[in-house]
């Protein structure tokens, strides 16, 4: 992005009588304030959503084997370790003999830890 049109610029220009360059400085100014909100917006959203992960990441424990999500008293889960490591996913697994069961990548989660019911 190109520096924005100083005001002091502008006035420059309307003091020589400059009024149509000082008029294309002031739509550029226009055309910049609006690049930078809708950069600020994107970058807002952007913020939201990592917050968001920050947030989720807060409530997950690793008992070793799968994910587990704190809420409270009580915990939900187990999700899937290799779908939330390597896709960012939040993935139920499902009972599977004495392990879990992933759908969405597969793989069979044995029971190698305490937690595991
Ligand atoms: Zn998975």
């Amino acid at each position: 992005m190109s520096a924005l049109p100083s005001y002091k610029e502008i006035i420059e220009l309307l003091k020589k009588g400059a009024t149509i360059e000082a008029q294309e400085k002031i739509m550029e100014l226009r055309e910049k304030a609006l690049e930078l909100q809708e950069e600020n917006l994107r970058l807002r959203e952007e913020l939201t959503k990592l917050q968001k992960a920050i947030d989720l990441e807060k409530t997950l424990s690793f008992d070793g084997a799968v994910y587990w999500m704190n809420k409270g008293e009580t915990k939900q889960g187990p999700y899937c370790p290799k779908c939330h490591d390597t896709k960012a996913l939040l993935v139920h697994l499902h009972k599977d003999g004495p392990g879990w069961f992933c759908y969405e990548c597969t793989i069979h989660f044995g029971p190698h830890s305490s937690l595991v019911m």
